[in-house]
């Protein structure tokens, strides 16, 4: 059977290192916010080229506690797109703000800033740009945009650690950066963690205090909750960040080698912008028959993905809900179309070579 993602061939191949990384955690006696959480984040600070990370429970809390950190909530609108984990939606309202969602990029699957002209009120206080599959959103745009009406701007790099966009890491250009860890993520804990990365002091510090209960030396100085990161899982991190690049790049031959295999074939494949690097979190192509394709390959024992079947404001909770202001043509097309193929950086091209044979023989089918 080939996955879709597979953290545990991740496992194996640093298996010596994370074994040895977490019995010193065990052993330790300091299980959460410690040691290995700092080293964490000054490393991770030094990666993505910012002046502080700051640890937190998961991906969705990263969201949500970089909005507080903004004082964003109730009565406050943040515009993102639909086309999205719904994690990002349900981090906009966990603030009491609302979410404003637009539609996205036919060619790169990422928020269209054509529409934010539309979508923009007085109550309007950020964007959260997600960079979606592994690459970056037209920052130059968003970013121009955020500045002239002097709004904020949160990057979602959930799917796209390490990649770059104009030769900065995703995650240093907005006013803070938005990271999941969770397992099957580019950089991936054995459990849930989350990043946030920022060049403000102010920022950083008030996202450390928000992550434990508003605390500023232990009394409350904002009413708090518990986002915590454990040692565990940082130790593990610790270990995934220095093999993050060549993972990336891993990730990268596989796709290349999809692309030169696919290139003449019915499928649309992914297309990478002149100004990002791909970091291939998903190998997402669209073709007509996706329902088709997919039990196709699963006759193979070849399981695919779909992300997303459901676009979040179409999805029950959200469904009339969230606040549109232009219509979801591209966002709604692509829910039929889009196939995740598998790929991680141990997946192998023989592996690769086994699922473009099984698209081939449907395509001629
Ligand atoms: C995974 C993901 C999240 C949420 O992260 P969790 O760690 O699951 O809370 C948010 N945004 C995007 C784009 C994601 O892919």
């Amino acid at each position: 059977m080939i996955a879709c993602a597979d953290p545990s061939a991740q496992f194996q191949s640093y298996q010596a290192e994370i074994e040895a990384a977490a019995l010193k955690v065990m052993r330790s006696n300091h299980y959460v916010l410690g040691l290995e959480v700092e080293a964490l984040e000054q490393e991770f600070a030094n990666y993505i080229g910012v002046s502080s990370a700051v640890g937190v429970a998961n991906g969705t809390d990263a969201i949500e506690l970089a909005l507080r950190s903004l004082d964003i909530g109730w009565g406050d609108e943040v515009i993102t797109v639909s086309h999205t984990a719904v994690a990002t939606i349900a981090a906009i309202e966990a603030t009491g703000a609302k979410a404003v969602i637009v539609d996205v990029e036919p060619k790169y699957f990422t928020l269209q800033p054509s529409q934010l002209t539309n979508a923009l009120t007085s109550d309007t206080k950020a964007i959260i740009a997600v960079h979606i599959y592994g690459q970056s959103v037209d920052l130059k745009s968003i970013s121009a945009f955020c500045k002239n009406n002097k709004i904020f701007l949160i990057e979602d790099v959930s799917q796209a650690h390490g990649a770059k966009y104009e030769g900065k890491r995703l995650g240093s250009i907005g006013d803070i950066g938005c990271f999941s860890c969770y397992p099957t993520k580019n950089l991936g804990a054995i459990g849930d963690a989350g990043l946030i990365t920022t060049n403000s002091k102010k920022l950083s510090k008030k996202v450390r205090m928000l992550r434990e209960y508003g605390w500023d030396k232990r009394i409350s100085q904002y009413p708090g909750r518990n986002s915590r990161l454990d040692e565990l899982q940082a130790a593990i991190l610790r270990v995934k960040l220095r093999h993050l690049d060549s993972d990336n790049s891993k990730r990268n031959k596989l796709a290349n080698h999809y692309i030169t295999e696919l290139v003449d074939s019915s499928i649309v494949l992914p297309q990478t912008r002149s100004e990002s690097t791909h970091v291939y979190h998903l190998f997402v192509v669209q073709v007509s028959n996706r329902n088709e394709l997919m039990d196709h390959l699963k006759s193979n024992n070849i399981l695919a993905g779909i992300h997303y079947p459901i676009p979040t404001h179409l999805q029950p909770a959200y469904l009339n809900r969230l606040i549109t202001s232009t219509d979801m043509k591209v966002t709604e097309t692509l829910a039929d179309r889009i196939l995740s193929l598998p790929i991680y950086p141990e997946l192998g091209i023989e592996n690769v070579q086994k699922v473009v044979t099984a698209v081939k023989c449907f395509n001629n089918s």
